[in-house]
Formats: structure tokens, sequence, C-alpha cells
């Protein structure tokens, strides 16, 4: 796996892909990313870096680890911005929270295609409060069934 920055392919509006054929995080430099000003609606800084990087991340390790041949885009993306923002610092976390307000979704089917399409950052918002509403045990189980294609079906 490799970090690069950025196939033409990319969107002018993502900061960051990954590219599953070729197993290859691309990203923009901090001072590229730094142009878009805002992410998450709050300030571009390092921790927000930090926060595109552990998306991309997860976005990599999770890949390798479904357990069917094509996951949906938003089983892929729950992952991916859970782990976003469980790793940003608790500061930057409840800044990105408070600027995408949201109630906590009582289950994944408010968690749709739609909603990730309609806009990225609040499905994001919205994947950590739903996680995070579970206990540990749950918390697994649904790990696991997002990864076995149980839960986020297309
Ligand atoms: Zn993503």
């Amino acid at each position: 796996m490799s970090v690069l920055c950025c196939p033409r392919s990319t969107p002018k509006t993502a900061a960051g892909v990954y590219l599953s054929e070729s197993r290859q995080i691309h990203m923009l430099s901090f001072s590229a990313f730094q142009k878009f000003e805002n992410w998450f609606k709050t300030p571009i800084n390092r921790d927000t870096y930090i926060g595109l990087a552990t998306h991309e991340f997860a976005h990599a390790i999770t890949d390798s680890h479904f357990k069917v041949d094509k996951p949906s885009v938003h089983a892929r993306e729950y992952l991916a911005y859970v782990t976003l923002f469980a790793t940003v610092p608790t500061r930057q976390r409840e800044q990105m929270l408070l600027a995408l307000p949201g109630q906590t979704p009582k289950d994944e089917a408010r968690l749709s295609l739609m909603v990730y399409l309609m806009d990225p950052m609040f499905f994001g918002a919205q994947a950590y409060r739903h996680f995070m509403s579970l206990s540990h045990p749950a918390q697994i189980a649904f790990l696991d069934a997002v990864l076995s294609g149980k839960v986020f079906a297309d």
C-alpha cells in the first residue's frame, strides 16, 4: 500500500481517496488541503488532516476484511467515518459534531446511501453517533454485520 497524491480522476471536492484496485491512498498535501478552508464545517488544521488520513487508512484496512465481494458504498463509508471520528482529538471531534447537529439514529436504516450522497459529512457524524450509542458487545456485532454485508446492503 502506498500514499500518493492525486490522480486526475479524484473529484475536485475530495481531499483524499482510497483506490481498492491498486490498494493506494491518494491525499492532498496539507497545504493543498488548507485551501478547502473548512472540513466538516470546521476550520482546517492538523487535526482535521489526521482525520482525513485515518478515514482513508480505514478504507484501506477494512477493504480486505469485507466478507462480501462488493460492499456497498455506505457500508464502506460507515466504517471509515466512525474511524475518523474515533481517532481525531476529542476537542476536534466535539467541534465537528457541533457543526453537524443531528439526532442519534436509532438504527442503521437512517444511514442510507441517499443520506450519504446528499451530505457525506452529515452521514459521517450520524454514523459516529449511531456507533457510539451501541454497547461495546453490540458495536462488535454491528461491525461484523457491516463486514458480512448483513447491514447496509445495496
Ligand atoms: Zn470515504
